[in-house]
């Protein structure tokens, strides 16, 4: 199985990343935790190259391709072998990113990211999308808390309520493919939704 985690920052992917691999433990499931952008090495670079705070302003084409090359490199290096092996892979982050920050934050056309995505992935898809959904006013303020800095900290909010838009219409387009889970609400109770969500993929 294929599971994404997903979400604005600030939702508590984190924690909810590891509640997720902890299950899978527990049930002695051999899965692969990886995240994007990164993954590989290569891909860690251009990840570091992709958040790194720069005079020089990035052209939403770059990043766009920046982010398709790592996952490119993923893919090759650490998604499809365990995919293969059987194993479960566990990604913080995937393609629903690059249509939520660079379609919907960025505006870029979602065409030229679904041609994108049938080039690097072909039909490959996350079997499940758990998608963390939390108004980007609370959850920059949480993140804020935690100390995340990266190039993607100086955005306004209109630019994460449009990440946050997109991320919806994607879980709405396709209802069976994603858990949409308020991220709002007590930790216990979103962990209670995650449970249920596995449980259905076991
Ligand atoms: O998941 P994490 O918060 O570590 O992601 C690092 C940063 O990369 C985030 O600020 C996110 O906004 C940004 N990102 C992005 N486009 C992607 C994936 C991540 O802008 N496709």
């Amino acid at each position: 199985k294929f599971i994404t985690l997903e979400g604005v920052e600030g939702v508590g992917k984190s924690t909810n990343l590891q509640f997720v691999t902890d299950w899978l433990r527990e049930r002695d499931i051999p899965f692969v935790q990886t995240r994007e952008p990164g993954g590989t090495p290569l891909a860690e670079q251009l990840r570091e190259l992709l958040l790194a705070k720069r005079e020089e302003a990035v052209d939403p084409t770059a990043e766009l391709l920046m982010v398709f090359a790592a996952r490119a490199q993923h893919l090759a290096q650490v998604i499809k072998p365990a995919l293969a092996r059987g194993d479960w892979v566990i990604c913080d982050r995937f393609t629903d990113a690059t249509y939520a920050y660079q379609g919907g934050g960025r505006e870029l056309d979602r065409g030229l990211i679904a041609q994108l995505e049938q080039t690097v992935q072909g039909d490959l898809r996350p079997d499940k999308v758990l998608l963390l959904d939390l108004d980007p006013e609370v959850g920059l303020q949480r993140a804020a808390n935690t100390g995340a800095a990266d190039r993607f900290e100086s955005e306004q909010l209109a630019f994460f309520q449009r990440v946050r838009a997109a991320y919806c219409a994607r879980a709405e387009a396709n209802p069976a493919g994603y858990a949409v889970i308020d991220a709002g609400r007590p930790l216990e109770q979103v962990q209670q939704q995650l449970r249920q969500q596995l449980e259905q993929l076991i």
